[in-house]
């Protein structure tokens, strides 16, 4: 259960630099792409509960021609893995859909952290397959357990190879399977991942998201994660600073940080979160944001003192996401979370006292198996004593292949009343009551779920709905509250509009030029070929 408000784009933007690698030029020297032909297994995927319908197998594939439907589950750092293969398929030629019917293939980011997503995920498989469509599976389901049963015979997208998304959407439309699951390694050193100025299609064009590495330094006896992105490997800052740069230049004025433990940044390079976040202030654009993502309490410690300067910052906003899953240490313990719960406390009354206007959210998981009564006790004692603002509240999940599945669980009864208790408990208290009248700079980003305000943070990331004005997504503008709700608040812009502040660059048109003009190339290849072939069937029909 997830209690924070979070609001999406609807439109789908083309945002490719004329800077970024070109994909054809990076697969022309593909040559170990492994290709296994696809064993008809009864035509079927196994678990598939109708007969499917027949799959277009297309001998040769022709950029352009066939149409991909993308669906994505889980966190930003998989939405951002999937904003990257976007990207490159568009950039290709491939037409991407939101029209699933109407797709060739399907491309589907799986997320490994709870059973539901996993669920559908499977499900959508088997829509996909009783379809007829192509099916291309990636994230962390596949990379954690790609020998799972309804995974047989689909070509697989390792989360370290999104950069090869191409070739295993040109070999599965052939009827190949391919399965790409390696690490990325350079000069036999595991790596990151993909490049990160590779092109992307942004989910919001005005909000870059970079994940500043993939996997963590810990062993959480529930986390699936850790079997798909493993080890941590951070990207070089010099990289991050650079596809910063560029993604401003490219129009968006909000970057988020993302990874499964931001706060771990850098341990395996040499550097860190904090100098990692220094150099990237000064590239941030006056009136733009940066936003930190998820960092776990153990390796934040040692930078509480800079973290504090940092989130003091003007372009950046004051706001951490630290979870804590638990009040309790014999919990915590069990879980290997590597901290006790004082240094949680110690982590947020040390950034509250000196961040003013600090934001702190953080999760919860109810009903991990070794959790007593006084357990609970504890945990909810720490949530009253802190009213977290936005508490991301998990009933446990035995995730298959983790240590914490193989424990006996509590009755099902009691994790929900347990979840119930604590989901009260954050019902009770208002956060943003007595708001009204106070003013707020905000930027301007997203659209509301509803699709009725547009959606602004102020420096403490809170969110402040406002009308949908024309010219006001990209821009930073002054507000005054006019009432608040549990999850935000609701404002009026007081600046005239000469007054805004426009931080998004006006280059959309520049950017989807980009990927019109390699799609206008792939037209032309295919126009020159159709010449070529003309002209030698009208030679051979002359001379013989
Ligand atoms: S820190 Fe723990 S929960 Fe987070 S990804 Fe690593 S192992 Fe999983």
């Amino acid at each position: 259960m997830v209690f924070m408000e979070e609001n999406d784009i609807a439109d789908i933007e083309d945002l490719i630099s004329s800077e970024d690698i070109k994909p054809k030029e990076r697969y022309r020297n593909k040559k170990n792409v492994t290709v296994r032909p696809k064993k008809a297994v009864n035509g079927n995927v196994a678990n598939a509960t109708t007969e499917p319908e027949a799959k277009k197998i297309y001998e040769s594939v022709i950029p352009g021609t066939q149409k991909i439907y993308v669906k994505t589950w889980g966190c930003s750092h998989n939405s951002s893995d999937t904003e990257y293969m976007m990207g490159q398929l568009s950039a290709y030629g491939y037409q991407l859909t939101e029209q699933k019917d109407n797709a060739d293939l399907w491309l589907l980011n799986s997320c490994t952290v709870k059973n539901p997503s996993e669920d559908t995920f499977r499900n959508e498989i088997e829509h996909g397959m009783s379809t007829g469509k192509h099916v291309v599976v990636a994230g962390c389901v596949p990379q954690g357990a790609p020998k799972s049963s309804y995974l047989k015979g689909l070509s697989v997208i390792g989360v370290q190879q999104i950069d090869r998304v191409v070739e295993v959407v040109e070999e599965t439309l052939k009827g190949h399977t391919v399965r790409l699951l390696q690490s990325k390694k350079e000069d036999g050193h595991r790596v990151a991942g993909a490049k990160l100025a590779l092109p992307k299609i942004r989910k919001n064009p005005l909000i870059e998201i970079i994940a500043i590495n993939t996997g963590c330094l810990n062993q959480c006896t529930y986390c699936k994660t850790k079997h798909a992105r493993g080890d941590l490997a951070s990207y070089a800052p010099e990289e991050i600073v650079a596809r910063a740069k560029q993604a401003f230049e490219e129009g968006c004025c909000e970057i988020w940080l993302t990874s499964e433990d931001t706060g771990a940044y850098g341990r395996d390079i040499g550097t860190s979160l904090p100098e990692l976040l220094w150099k990237l202030v000064e590239v941030i654009p006056e009136n733009c944001m940066l936003r930190v993502g998820m960092t776990n309490p153990p390796y934040i410690l040692e930078h509480l003192e800079e973290m504090s300067k940092i989130l003091k910052h003007p372009r950046v906003y004051a706001f951490l996401h630290v979870p804590v899953q638990s009040g309790s240490d014999a919990v915590l313990g069990d879980m290997k979370r590597e901290y006790c719960r004082s240094d949680f406390e110690h982590v947020v009354d040390f950034l509250r006292e000196r961040v003013e206007g600090l934001t702190i959210a953080t999760d919860i998981i109810c009903g991990f198996p070794t959790e007593t009564e006084e357990d609970f006790e504890d945990t909810m004692k720490m949530c009253k004593k802190y009213e977290f603002p936005s508490l991301f509240i998990n009933q446990f999940f035995p995730r298959p292949g983790t240590p914490a599945a193989r424990m006996t669980r509590i009755p099902a009864d009691q994790v929900k009343k347990r979840t119930k208790r604590l989901t009260d408990l954050f019902n009770s208290y208002y956060p943003y009551a007595g708001r009204e009248g106070q003013v707020y700079k905000v930027l301007v980003t997203e659209v509301s779920h509803d699709n009725l305000h547009y959606v602004g943070h102020n420096k403490s990331y809170e969110q402040i709905l406002l009308p949908m004005r024309k010219n006001l997504l990209g821009s930073c503008v002054n507000v005054r509250i006019t009432s608040t709700t549990k999850f935000s608040m609701m404002g009026e812009i007081i600046d005239d509009e000469d007054e805004w502040k426009k931080c998004s660059l006006p280059v959309k048109q520049q950017q989807q030029s980009s990927v019109q003009s390699q799609k206008s190339h792939s037209k032309m290849l295919i126009a020159l070929i159709l010449g070529l072939l003309a002209f030698i069937i009208q030679w051979l029909w002359r001379h013989f």
